[in-house]
């Protein structure tokens, strides 16, 4: 159920695919995908993706070292300790593993936001909008990711879009 009357997706069960634009409309219509190096051993895991579980959206299939999970795997909470490993595998792993890491962390942490905060995956659409707007007071690091301020985004920038 949507709690606000200005978002138009389900926060943290619907997403915005990164390839055809539209939304998908439960996780079971979601794929989840990454692409990494292999270095002395360590897998270096780069470019993560959600899009539509079909041909037209899945861009990594033929791609020499990628990967990828249904996204009704992915998502919240059911996820995290998935998303986790690739950061870190904890002590058990340690000797087997010399990674795994991420190459871009911000990337990352921006993935690890569209599937663990509210209203962040229709927010970020409009962030560089946002960024560039000179008519708002500066927002702490604190409130930039709570319901309340992403809410806000969406419903100030969505309307001027109409
Ligand atoms: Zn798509």
């Amino acid at each position: 159920m949507k709690d606000s009357a200005f978002t138009l997706l389900t926060p943290l069960t619907q997403f915005i695919c990164d390839t055809c634009g539209k939304v998908i409309e439960k996780p079971e219509d979601g794929w989840f995908e990454w692409s990494f190096q292999v270095d002395s051993g360590r897998f270096i895991n780069d470019g993560f993706r959600i899009c539509h579980d079909k041909l037209t959206c899945r861009q990594l299939d033929d791609h020499e070292h990628a990967t990828g999970n249904p996204l009704s795997q992915m998502v919240f909470p059911q996820g995290l300790p998935h998303l986790y490993n690739l950061l870190d595998v904890g002590p058990y792993h340690q000797k087997q593993f010399l990674g795994p890491e991420v190459k871009d962390f911000r990337g990352y942490m921006d993935i690890i936001r569209r599937i663990t905060i509210p209203y962040y995956e229709e927010a970020r659409q409009y962030w560089d909008k946002f960024i560039l707007d000179d008519n708002l007071p500066p927002v702490s690091e604190r409130m930039l990711y709570t319901s309340s301020f992403l809410i806000g985004l969406i419903e100030r920038y969505s309307q001027s879009e109409k």
